[in-house]
């Protein structure tokens, strides 16, 4: 299964995705974790990315596709991949494309985890007093929103387009919302 999940940040896309992970035995690809990672270990890529992430804006798009292809061409990722925080605008989303069509691993299906708003902040303020992660300040997610809103939603519309997107309802307990998210993911790949 080559599977992108969609949300707007505080959506719940990386408890989900955790959940995939072990549900479909394909591993949990998450651009903002491997920027983090390179921001905890101080390589030159981190110290380049820190300031860009602590500002709720985007990393460069090389900076983002280079890691992206180091870790999703790795053996673990043969078999199929959950994709968390990738593609992020359009022009990755034409990336995504021709890096998967490189290494012949076409995407089956985009999934994108529908939050009103309202909710998404009260979400983001829980997690950051329990995770205590530098850009879920109120001031950073309010500029994370309006650059998914302006950025990343059109990635969903590109889906929809060619006919690969799936909506579902991100709204309650994280076990109903995995289960909407199994249900809409197309059978033959999840052997349901
Ligand atoms: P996330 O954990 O997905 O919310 O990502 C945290 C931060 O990492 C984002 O606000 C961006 O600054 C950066 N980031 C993660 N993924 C991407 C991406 N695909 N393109 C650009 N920046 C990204």
């Amino acid at each position: 299964m080559r599977l992108v999940l969609l949300g707007a940040p505080g959506s719940g896309k990386g408890t989900q995705a955790a959940m995939l992970k072990a549900a479909l035995k394909v591993p949990h690809i998450s651009t903002g974790d491997l920027l983090r990672a390179a921001v905890k270990a101080g390589t030159p890529l981190g110290l380049k990315a820190k300031a860009v992430m602590e500002a709720g804006k985007l990393v460069s798009d090389d900076i983002v596709l280079g890691m992206l292809e180091e870790r999703i061409t790795q053996p673990d990722a043969d078999g199929g991949f959950i994709l968390d925080g990738y593609p992020r605008n359009v022009a990755q989303c034409e990336a995504l494309e021709r890096l998967l069509a490189r290494i012949g691993q076409p995407l089956d299906i985009a999934v994108k985890l529908k939050v009103p708003s309202e909710l998404i902040v009260d979400r983001i303020a829980g997690r950051a007093a329990a995770e205590g992660r530098k850009d879920d300040t109120p001031e950073t997610v309010r500029e994370r929103l309006r650059v998914y809103a302006e950025q990343t939603a059109p990635v969903a519309e590109h889906f929809g387009t060619i006919g690969r997107l799936r909506i579902v309802d991100g709204v309650g307990d994280v076990d109903a919302v995995f289960k909407r998210i199994l249900a809409a993911l197309p059978g033959e790949l999840t052997g349901a």
